[in-house]
């Protein structure tokens, strides 16, 4: 039975005072769900006093290497040592401002596994590959290109975000999602056999409270990953909430 998750992803929001949001986050009642946090590097520490032990807390990218000559780089055990129990790879912001290939994202993703952190994974398309229809074909790349060695449900959730979806309040349709998630689990195991069954897969792009329940009630959706409406406690407890329900 895999355990729903709700995570946030902050990207590059948010000083101390955004700390208020996520402790008015760990004040509500217990989730059903897990949920998952990933502020700026910056916060984590602080992230950790804030968010107390309802609320896991994950970086937003680390670097392949355990230390050494990368200036202004964060390495997974860094992380780690922050406070965070899982960090996104693969953020197609990532991919799309730092040149980030497949191989990258495998490589920081066995360094984060290695480091003991849980990698959240994600893949998807852009709009013209959606239009041409290379949809599936684009994602099986990805995925065969960026999937971690021995990756479990344990060690590895992977987020469908479509590329054209994020932060653009455009989502696709409930039926492309459930073919994307269908098709992620058949190639997860495809790659991996049994244990495939035990990872999460989040839908993420342009999650609100309003479109979260249609959302989580597809096949295969295990939760979502959330940008914009991760920033405020009351619209990420909504999704919470509705994730709860589903
Ligand atoms: C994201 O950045 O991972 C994301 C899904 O953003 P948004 O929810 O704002 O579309």
């Amino acid at each position: 039975m895999r355990r729903k998750l709700a995570a946030g992803n902050w990207k590059m929001n948010g000083t101390q005072a955004a700390l208020a949001e996520l402790a008015t986050l760990a004040a509500r009642p217990a989730a059903g769900c897990d949920v998952l946090i990933c502020p700026p590097a910056t916060l984590l520490s602080r992230a950790a006093d804030a968010a107390g032990t309802a609320i896991a807390l994950g970086g937003q990218d680390c670097h392949a290497a355990t230390s050494g000559a990368h200036t202004g780089d964060i390495s997974a055990a860094m992380l780690a040592d922050a406070g965070a129990s899982h960090v996104i790879t693969g953020h197609s912001e990532r991919r799309s401002d730092h040149g980030e290939s497949d191989a990258m994202v495998k490589a920081k993703s066995e360094a984060a596994m290695a480091a003991g952190l849980t990698v959240v994974l994600c893949l998807g398309e852009d709009l013209d590959q959606r239009e041409a229809g290379t949809t599936l074909a684009v994602i099986g790349a990805q995925l065969a290109g960026s999937l971690p060695a021995g990756a479990t449900g344990d060690t590895l959730v992977v987020a469908y975000e479509p590329v054209w979806a994020i932060g653009t309040g455009l989502t696709p349709t409930l039926d492309q999602i459930a073919e994307v998630h269908a098709f992620l689990r058949a190639e997860l195991t495809g790659h991996l056999g049994a244990p495939a069954a035990d990872i999460r897969l989040l839908y993420g792009g342009s999650v609100k409270p309003s479109n979260a329940a249609e959302i989580f009630a597809v096949d295969d959706v295990d939760g979502a990953l959330v940008g914009g409406a991760s920033l405020k406690a009351a619209d990420f407890g909504a999704i919470i909430d509705a994730l709860d329900a589903a």
